[in-house]
């Protein structure tokens, strides 16, 4: 049978782009279809945007901190406007790059929506229908809003807060992961009064206790209010913003209500039912080692699959298919000790166990751990303190997690991620000199273990 494309991929984000370059690159004829705009969430309205909104809101810290270093600091002012109307510039710049990328590979970009009509038909909203052997789904997520509170349409989420008019005077943020603690980081910089709600009993579940706890002071010191175990009961509209009223009876007005409450897979009308593509009850589409669906023909890489929700993992997993699919190379992704930052403030860099998922997992571990003063608030006179830990197999000495929170922790995780894959020991970090005078080096220079 003949059919248009060789590839048709859904959705031009980070892991649906790559694959689209590749597979156009290894020959086969390609043509990916975007709705929105071309790089995705990541680019778009995420990882992107919100790391040049962390920037700008350490500027703030940065005039304080230099006080100490003997710098005079007069007339600082702040404007948001210039700083979304610069954001948006590079954010178009990227977007123009992007494009230009997967034309130079060979691939046709479709400004559509594009839905499944069977494993090999697609419905293009442009009125067209094409053909395609291969059908990658690389669709991402979406914010997900409880639909069960009351007013829950006045919320806005990570998307509407890349595009606010003017900053609310006070913003209530739901949620205690990622996203929750980065916004409450910049808008609490910025110089808005901000109140975090999550429903645990401790923010960043699923990450290191130590960190989570350290984390929740040095929030809470630069005046984050954080407000554990409780949850939003309803949103009503009041003058300019919203009145909240939390399940703990608390009753306080804010500008804006922010929910970071999770991500789901947007597979909604994508035509997956129709063709017998199998989701869970969330949507995700399931997929095996290789990225292949239920259908043989179908692909899906990135969110839309729910394995490890982040960005170079998107690239790898489309990549992956690309060279499986088009490049005569079978290449599977090792999901295992993947490092991630959190841009909190403190920043938060981390890879490999927690030290309660290796004691699990490993029986006995060795915990070597440091808090201590970052040399740069010496003269700033900051009241902020950094942690290092690393967690150890006993047995074999291998290091098995390490987890930093402090300036440039997400720098350091990135290359303590090589360490971690390589299965070095603890005798490793030892065996390797300190580079001086560095935070990081004391990471090399930990010799005791902690007893408690
Ligand atoms: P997360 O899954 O990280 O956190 C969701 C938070 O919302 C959790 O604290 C969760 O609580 C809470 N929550 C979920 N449902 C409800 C509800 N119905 N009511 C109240 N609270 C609720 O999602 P995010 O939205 O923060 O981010 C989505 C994903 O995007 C991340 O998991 C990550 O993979 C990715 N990301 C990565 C970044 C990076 O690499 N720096 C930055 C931003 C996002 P509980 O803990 O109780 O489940």
């Amino acid at each position: 049978m003949n059919f248009d494309y060789d590839l048709f991929v859904i959705g031009a984000g980070s892991g649906g782009v790559r694959a689209a370059r590749i597979s156009a690159k290894h020959g086969a004829k390609v043509a990916i279809a975007e709705e929105y705009r071309v790089g995705g969430t990541c680019v778009i309205r995420g990882c992107v945007p919100k790391k040049l909104f962390v920037y700008a809101s350490q500027y703030a810290e940065h005039f304080e901190d230099a006080l100490g270093y003997g710098w005079t600091v007069q007339g600082v002012d702040f404007d948001w406007a210039t700083l979304i109307e610069n954001k948006d510039k590079e954010i178009d710049r990227l977007n123009k790059a992007y494009i230009r990328n997967l034309e130079a590979s060979g691939a046709e970009l479709i400004q559509a929506r594009a839905t499944l009509k069977d494993a090999h038909t697609l419905a293009l909203s442009d009125g067209r229908t094409v053909t395609a052997k291969t059908i990658l789904i690389a669709t991402g997520a979406t914010p997900f809003v409880p639909q069960n509170v009351p007013g829950h349409e006045l919320a806005i989420t990570s998307n509407q807060a890349f595009h606010l008019e003017q900053l609310p005077r006070r913003i209530a943020i739901v949620g205690g992961g990622y996203i929750a603690v980065e916004f409450a980081g910049i808008f609490s910089n910025l110089g808005v009064e901000t109140i975090l709600i999550y429903r645990g009993d401790q923010i960043l579940r699923g990450f290191d206790q130590d960190l989570r706890a350290q984390l929740t002071a040095e929030m809470k010191k630069k005046g984050v209010e954080i407000r554990t175990r409780a949850d939003i009961q309803t949103i009503e509209k009041s003058g300019d913003g919203v009145r909240l009223t939390l399940t703990d009876g608390a009753t306080f007005g804010a500008g804006h209500v922010m929910f970071a409450t999770g991500r789901i897979p947007h597979t909604k009308g994508l035509g997956l039912e129709q063709v017998g593509v199998e989701v869970d009850a969330n949507g995700t589409i399931k997929v095996d080692a290789f990225s292949r669906t239920n259908i043989a023909n179908i692909f899906a890489v990135g969110d839309v699959t729910n394995r490890l929700n982040l960005t170079p993992v998107a690239i790898r997993e489309g990549h992956a298919f690309a060279d499986t699919q088009f490049g005569g190379k079978s290449v599977q992704v090792d999901h295992s000790d993947v490092a991630t930052a959190v841009f909190s403030q403190p920043e938060i860099g981390t890879v490999g166990l927690t030290e309660e998922q290796a004691r699990a997992q490993f029986g006995k571990v060795d915990i070597y751990k440091t808090s201590f003063k970052p040399m740069r608030h010496t003269l700033s006179g900051r009241d902020e303190r950094m942690l290092m830990k690393l967690v150890v197999d006993a047995e074999t000495d291998r290091v098995l997690g390490c987890h930093i929170m402090g300036p440039d922790a997400g720098e350091m995780a990135q290359l303590l991620g090589i360490a971690v894959k390589m299965k070095a020991t603890k005798a490793d970090f030892d065996a390797t000199m300190a580079v001086h005078p560095t935070a990081a080096e004391e990471l090399v220079t930990m010799r005791e273990k902690w007893t408690g």
